[in-house]
């Protein structure tokens, strides 16, 4: 079997104009193979760059655009196709937006694979420990203390036993931000799990400051305190607090995943499968995570391929903790594959479709298609 084509397929939600409103736009990858099985990947990157970086036509020996390295190339040789795309693009790659855009092709590859052998992608990767993922419901910070306590109460009524709270007005005046979690814990009571995604917002002595006047509301993690290249900042507040930190959905490879281990001393690892390097790599940051004793909480927050991708990869993790469940309501968070990620009290239900086990809606790729740019 050969790869014969791939397609980058630029989709825009115009009506969204700030992500804190929803997903707004997305690159979804079709590989095609010379036997008629399609794979669907996703890169969670700037569409316009990561199409750019598929479809470029070689400069030199190592600057090559990532469709013309993959062509003619057997669709079950996943490492060495990696490898090929990235010593092919190492001039202008070896993270960030090339690694994006190899991610979705590798995870459009783990789908064809699972189709041909008509096996979900979870046993391709050496099998499922699970037949279901416990999911946090990932959500904004809300505006004030009764809000918070409103959209807790009401996901808690949706099944959720575990909630992050992210970014929007977080971390701009400390007595806001104490009552805001104060609420949060208060409607949830004692046996709900509170994340905090602080939002890349604070230097180490404010992160360190904080997350201890916050430790008397028992808050599950504390994620990204502190911009992601302040590694000695993070290794800081990681060995100052008894929070566990977590990190990474901005890195890439497991170089960079290293680097935030051992350098950032960092307690969970998130890698977005869309954006760290898709299965190939992603099964070797978790071996990583392992070997450091550390756990692996993949970050997903666009649409529902890379939603199935990260339940997937959680069946298959010899430790579990969390999907990241996404409450973006808008078309294409939501609508963009047929298949719903079944959720039922608290668990999101691990596939056992052939590949990702998720078909695509043509209605709203053509709805929501950039062309001719
Ligand atoms: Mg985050």
């Amino acid at each position: 079997m050969k790869i014969t084509n791939v397609e980058a397929i630029h989709l825009a939600n115009p009506e969204i104009i700030d992500i804190a409103n929803g997903t707004q736009d997305a690159l979804v990858v079709k590989v095609y193979t010379d036997e008629g099985f399609i794979g669907i990947g996703e890169v969670d990157s700037s569409p316009h760059v990561a199409k750019a970086i598929i479809e470029a036509p070689m400069s030199h020996s190592l600057c090559h655009g990532l469709r013309e390295l993959v062509i003619g190339e057997n669709p079950f040789e996943v490492d060495k196709i990696w490898e090929k795309m990235y010593q092919g693009s190492i001039f202008y790659g070896r993270r960030g937006a090339a690694i994006h855009a190899m991610s979705g092709i590798d995870i459009a590859l783990w789908d064809i694979m699972g189709k041909v052998t008509e096996k979900p992608i979870y046993q391709l990767l050496g099998g499922g420990y699970r037949k279901k993922i416990r999911a946090y419901a990932s959500v904004l910070f809300r505006n004030t203390p009764q809000e918070m306590a409103e959209t807790t109460k009401k996901l808690i009524n949706q099944g959720f036993t575990a909630i992050k709270f992210g970014w929007g007005i977080f971390g701009q005046d400390p007595k806001l931000d104490i009552a805001l979690v104060k609420a949060a814990r208060k409607a949830a009571g004692d046996k709900i799990d509170i994340m905090i995604d602080a939002g890349l917002i604070w230097d180490a002595k404010t992160a360190i400051r904080m997350t201890k006047r916050l430790e008397e509301f028992n808050i599950f993690w504390m994620e990204e305190p502190l911009p992601p290249d302040d590694l000695a900042g993070y290794a800081r507040v990681a060995e100052s607090v008894d929070t566990p930190i977590a990190a990474g959905e901005e890195e890439s490879t497991r170089f960079g995943f290293k680097e935030l281990i051992e350098i950032g001393k960092i307690d969970i690892l998130q890698p977005d499968l869309a954006r760290a390097g898709g299965f190939t790599e992603g099964k070797k940051i978790a071996q990583l995570a392992y070997d450091h004793n550390r756990v692996c909480v993949p970050h997903a927050y666009s649409t529902g391929i890379v939603t199935a991708a990260t339940v997937h990869f959680n069946a298959w993790l010899p430790k579990s903790l969390f999907v990241e469940y996404s409450m973006d309501t808008t078309a294409l968070s939501r609508n963009l594959v047929k298949t719903k990620m079944q959720f039922k009290d608290g668990y999101v239900t691990v596939p056992d479709e052939p590949g990702l086990g998720v078909e695509l809606n043509n209605k709203i790729i053509e709805r929501y298609q950039i062309k001719n740019l």
